[in-house]
């Protein structure tokens, strides 16, 4: 029990977290490109925000979320995903009040309760950004050029984005009365989680994965074919800056952000490459969160998710390699105490100097301290020994062509710098 993590948590060893980095700093890079910054808000949150943000009737809410009361009595969270707590913090910080957009991203650990399988645990990690005050379909377009950017920089090349339009509550009403009609009709082949969608939260009936649900719900309206003027006119300005930036899309007419607050854009991105069957990022447009959860009146944001996890796991199918750059240039072998004594002072101007220096911490052999250094790859070994002691003097070995040369200790540091 001691010894065992938590079912569905991973530790990321340093075999693997060098692979971290180079995402997470991919990514800092691709959204500093565009123009987000970071927020950095808490791994918990009173209970509510979740129940009114992710939505009550959502798998996470009614499920998933790792919720618990604190000493002080209070409902808390360990955050399920990443809007809330940008949207929220948002709010709280009046960032509305700065000049608009705000354009946020966030790198975080999540929380679900789930059954855990490859890809699939109960803390994994998600890459976001939001982009908040502007319901114009440029920033629609910005948000997606940036993922489909952070993907081919990681070397994910072949993506399927797929975009659709969910609609505004005024064409959703009359949408939803349509959609209700059919479904009353098909009442009698609904699976119960159906039945129950169709009087909450009708259009996640089209999200259902029952194959009797499938198969009978062949003709279902479409909202993205009732949309009104305005929502039209918002859907294709979007098609047009992406096929001006070549962006490859097509229009999936199934893609349903259920809940009321979402708005216009919904988009998923599916990397074609081997071994993703399953969507890598998902996003949209949600116009009415930031009114919903306290924030000023028709403040609209736009916002996508990556799953660290699955990222990685697609990168590794792909036989993306990604290089460790962890690498010590010296390693100091010292032949007794008064050499190890002395190994601290060049060990210290090494380091100083930005030369990365190691030295022996097991009282090795001389041999053994060699044999370490070939190990961690050392680029150079120094040598400190008595003759070396008497002279002010080390050896420096290259490690990769066993050249060794004699140097005055106060000119190791010169040397090095010309030579790595
Ligand atoms: P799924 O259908 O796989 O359960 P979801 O619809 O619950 O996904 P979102 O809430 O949209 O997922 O979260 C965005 C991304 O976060 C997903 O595309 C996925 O990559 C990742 N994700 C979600 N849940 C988990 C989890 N339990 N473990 C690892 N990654 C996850
Ligand atoms: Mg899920």
């Amino acid at each position: 029990m001691l010894t065992k993590a938590p079912r569905g948590t991973k530790d990321i060893t340093p075999k693997d977290a060098y692979k971290w980095n180079y995402v997470e700093n991919k990514f800092r890079e691709i959204c500093s490109l565009f123009g987000y910054e970071e927020m950095r808000t808490p791994i918990f949150e009173h209970t509510e925000l979740f129940k009114r943000s992710v939505g009550d009737t959502t798998d996470i809410v009614q499920k998933e979320m790792y919720s618990f009361t604190d000493k002080g009595e209070r409902d808390i969270t360990l955050k399920p995903e990443g809007t809330a707590g940008v949207v929220r913090a948002f709010i709280e910080n009046k960032l509305y009040a700065d000049t608009q957009p705000t354009k946020l991203f966030y790198i975080t650990p999540c929380f679900r309760y789930e059954r855990p399988q490859a890809g699939r645990q109960r803390q994994f990690h998600q890459f976001g950004i939001e982009a908040l005050g502007s319901d114009k379909p440029s920033l629609d377009a910005e948000v997606i050029a940036l993922a489909v950017q952070f993907f081919n920089e990681v070397g994910l090349k072949d993506l399927a984005v797929s975009i659709n339009s969910v609609g505004c509550p005024t064409c959703r009403a009359e949408y939803n009365a349509k959609l209700k009609e059919y479904l009353d009709a098909k009442s009698d082949v609904l699976c119960e989680t159906c039945l129950e969608r169709k009087d909450k939260n009708p259009m996640r009936v089209i999200d259902c994965k029952n194959p009797t649900c499938k198969e009978n719900l062949t003709d279902i309206p479409f909202m993205v074919d009732h949309i009104c003027d305005d929502c039209k006119d918002h859907f294709e300005k979007l098609q047009t800056y992406l096929k001006e930036m070549d962006i490859n899309f097509v229009v999936d007419k199934t893609i349903v952000r259920g809940l009321d607050y979402y708005k216009k854009t919904a988009f998923e991105i599916i990397s074609n490459d081997i071994g993703s069957q399953s969507t890598v990022c998902g996003g949209g447009r949600y116009d009415g969160l930031v009114e919903q959860l306290g924030g000023p009146k028709g403040v609209s944001g736009i916002g996508f998710a990556i799953g660290a996890e699955r990222l990685l796991l697609t990168m590794e199918n792909n036989n993306i390699e990604i290089e460790n750059p962890y690498a010590t240039d010296i390693f100091i072998v010292t032949i007794g105490d008064e050499a190890k004594t002395k190994s601290f002072k060049l060990l210290k101007d090494l380091r100083t100097n930005h030369i990365s220096a190691e030295n022996d911490h097991l009282d090795r052999s001389v041999k053994a301290q060699f044999k370490y250094s070939d190990k961690i790859n050392a680029k150079f070994t120094i040598v400190i020994g008595d003759d070396e002691l008497a002279n002010d003097t080390a050896t420096l070995k290259n490690m990769s062509t066993s050249e060794q040369i004699t140097i005055k200790l106060s000119e190791i540091v010169k040397e090095l710098k010309t030579r790595l």
